[in-house]
């Protein structure tokens, strides 16, 4: 720590200075008067944002079990409606019919070598008295698993993602026929059962080895935070990567008359049955497996020695669920804009949670709740937002952001003509401010956080978070960058919470925010994401609720007042070309790895470096990476800068708008959406930001093109790399017109 202190003063200064220039500087799309008004606004925002309140909200909404289609989840949004009425707002609770399984059967037994049956239950603490209060308790088990019994030899699988795969091929290992158990981490875990089914399972098994978030990382729930022998995290195993929301309407509105797929018909059911169990249960399972040794990264922190099966353990798993239609109950709160009523910022947070849910979703609800309540303080006093304000609590996120999605898709026309933004929080924590989004709103998010504080070190969220990147960004190159890039970058997103719908199926600009990197967990859906484990190892005090309520107070106020939208294009630019860089070194890394792989193996290095008494054997060969034509691509980035400069030139120390160029403005972001959308996946519309087909919520930038080459689907890269630079050429024109326009009008 000693040794960071020089370059820790330095930051100090550098905060001060660059917090008294962000006094002085106008906000982007208001003028100096204008930039003076709105801070005075702010100030005023946060005097009503109180810490111990959004404490009695997250105790009173996590006192019970409150999942989608229980009763505690429809008082939950009677709550949420309730206060949001009380504070001024029109609101209504948009409902719609979804399918939604829940367990009757659960079993897992070992029946060889040996039998046991696994507990498939957590325990109640006497020392948190919510993990007593079980009514209603859904037990563990992954949603939208299909039904099935099976019995067969266990195979370990590590985290079942591609990797792992490719070992398991060269240790001769075939799942087909067998029962795979894969550890949670590294990737959605719907991925698990998907490439298990694709790779011939007929069953998988997953659970949360102590290495990664129980006695291995840190002490156990109650005396610390991590996962204790009986946790368990549920979740859905839904295949969002094809589409998320209500699995039987997929691309409309699950209303009660809207036409239904049958569910033997529906796409993104598993098609193998899928249970979680806890490390306490996998112990005896994974230790009757037999054959070769893991390699080292592959052994996880139970006392036994990790082998790969397959058998001698036989396993028998069962799962079958009630296959019920529910109400999912969204609450929808409007504040109807002074001046613009057709221009609507959306803000939203789910409010489902898998069990008592108090970091996950409610400790993000109460941020909005709090947000929500001091907006209409101000409206009251009568400082309306010029913009229609809109506030939604979905239900449903868990499952699959099935409230959230269904919503969209119920007012996709609506939407795409009014949206200026999507703003998403969800689970809060403590620590550093992490922002993901549109990078046309990069500039945007990094002048807020340059004049909000961190709570405890004074220092702005911006130097703090800036901090952090010098020392921990995953590359030397991110390293230098936090040191001489002005704006932090903002993380391009894939999935995980209710912005999906609005950014990749609608395209409209949207953002998550969160505080994260300083609390360890192990609660993540599981029995002791209770208020009790909340407050005492997350956000104590709810400090870092309070402060992201008014990071996201700010973002909700400047976008609804702006007088012209703080959209700016050179980050976006910047991102873009960053990307491609990317796209270009990653063709040319597997082009060089699969050319040296090819040369070891017909040079018989691999047979003799390989002992002979090992399954390990050679990789597979892959065929030779071509050349790939990137020049439609680096020719629209270059327009993109261009343009994206020339915009910069037009709006500096000006604020000309109309709503013409409003408009303009924030429709931008649907130019990079296509309405054939993603290959093989249509609902996914948007070519800048998706969810990896096979990474779930891991974001893939340039998908079309990233994807076709790590598939290694060499006919597709080129026509993908031309659709690219499609999409962002009519991102440039837009930005050349919109430029046009403001240069006419100064
Ligand atoms: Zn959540």
């Amino acid at each position: 720590m000693r040794k960071l202190l020089p370059s820790l003063l330095l930051l100090l200064n550098c905060a001060a200075i660059t917090t008294s220039l962000a006094g002085e500087t106008d906000i982007l799309g208001y003028d100096a008067a204008g930039s003076a008004a709105q801070r005075a606004l702010e100030h005023r925002l946060d005097m009503t944002i109180d810490a111990q309140e959004m404490s009695e909200w997250l105790k009173v909404m996590s006192a019970t079990p409150h999942h989608a289609g229980s009763a505690a989840s429809k008082a939950n949004a009677e709550f949420i409606a309730g206060l949001l009425e009380s504070w001024g707002y029109q609101v209504e609770i948009a409902e719609y019919e979804i399918l939604l399984p829940t367990p009757r059967v659960r079993e897992v037994e070992l029946v060889a070598p040996g039998t046991f049956t696994a507990s498939l239950r957590e325990d109640s603490l006497a020392e948190d008295p919510s993990t007593s209060r079980r009514e209603h308790l859904l037990p563990p088990y992954n949603a939208f698993s299909i039904d099935g019994e099976v019995e067969a030899e266990l195979v370990y699988v590590n985290y079942g993602i591609p990797e792992d795969y490719e070992i398991l091929e060269r240790n001769g290992i075939d799942i087909s026929g067998k029962i795979a158990i894969a550890r949670y981490g590294k990737s959605w875990r719907g991925i698990k059962p998907k490439l298990a089914g694709e790779n011939g399972a007929i069953g998988t098994i997953i659970y949360s080895d102590p290495a990664d978030d129980g006695y291995g990382a840190g002490d156990v729930y109650p005396q610390g935070p991590f996962k204790n022998e009986s946790g368990v995290q549920r979740g859905s195993v839904m295949d969002m990567p094809t589409y998320p929301g209500d699995v039987l309407t997929p691309g409309r509105g699950a209303t009660k008359k809207a036409k239904r797929l049958k569910l033997k018909d529906a796409p993104t059911i598993t098609k193998i049955p899928v249970l979680p169990i806890s490390y306490r249960d996998a112990l005896p399972l994974l230790s009757a497996l037999g054959g070769e040794v893991v390699p080292e990264e592959w052994r996880g922190g139970l006392p036994i020695t990790y082998h790969f099966g397959p058998g001698p353990a036989r396993v028998r798993l069962k799962a079958e669920f009630d296959w019920n239609m529910v109400t999912a109950y969204n609450v929808i709160a409007r504040l109807e804009g002074s001046q613009y009523p057709g221009e609507w910022v959306i803000r939203g947070n789910h409010h489902d949670g898998w069990n008592h849910g108090a970091a996950d979703p409610l400790s993000g609800q109460v941020v909005m709740l709090a947000e929500a309540k001091a907006v209409a303080v101000l409206a009251k006093s009568g400082q309306r937002p010029l913009r229609t304000i809109i506030y939604a609590a979905w239900d449903a996120e868990e499952p699959g952001l099935i409230g959230s999605t269904e919503w969209a898709e119920h007012h996709a026309d609506e939407l795409k003509k009014h949206a200026v933004a999507y703003l998403n929080t969800d689970g809060n924590s403590r620590g550093f401010i992490d922002i993901g989004g549109s990078h046309v709103l990069e500039r945007f998010f990094n002048q807020i956080i340059e004049e909000v504080d961190d709570p405890r070190s004074g220092l702005s969220l911006k130097e703090r978070r800036r901090a952090y990147d010098l020392i921990y960004a995953e590359t030397d190159k991110l390293k230098a960058e936090a040191r001489n890039r002005d704006d932090l970058r903002i993380y391009p997103m894939g999935s995980g919470s209710d912005y999906t719908p609005f950014l990749q199926h609608l395209g409209i600009a949207s953002a998550n925010l969160s505080f994260w990197g300083e609390a360890d967990d192990g609660s993540y859906h599981t029995l002791y994401d209770t208020y009790e484990h909340f407050t005492k190892w997350l956000d104590p005090g709810l400090k870092y609720g309070a402060t992201l309520a008014r990071v996201t107070g700010r973002a909700a106020l400047r976008l609804a007042n702006a007088p012209r939208l703080p959209f700016e294009f050179k980050g976006l630019a910047d991102n873009v070309t960053f990307y491609v860089d990317e796209l270009e070194e990653l063709s040319a890394t597997m082009r060089d790895e699969t050319e040296k792989t090819r040369q070891l193996i017909e040079d018989g290095t691999y047979a003799a470096a390989l002992d002979p008494d090992r399954t390990l054997g050679p990789p597979a060969e892959e065929p030779a990476v071509p050349y790939f034509n990137f020049a439609p691509l680096r020719n629209a980035t270059d327009r993109l800068e261009v343009a994206a400069e020339q915009y910069d030139a037009a709006t500096a120390n000006n604020t000309v708008a109309s709503e013409e160029i409003n408009q303009l403005l924030y429709t931008s972001e649907r130019l990079l959406t296509r309405d054939a959308g993603l290959q093989g996946r249509p609902w996914y519309k948007h070519f800048l930001y998706a969810p990896g087909f096979y990474t779930g919520y891991g974001v893939k930038t340039i998908p079309g093109v990233r994807e076709a080459i790590e598939q290694r689907e060499y006919a597709r890269v080129d026509p993908q790399i031309e659709i690219a630079a499609e999409v962002l050429n009519r991102m440039a024109e837009r930005i050349e017109r919109l430029t046009t326009m403001i240069n006419s009008k100064r």
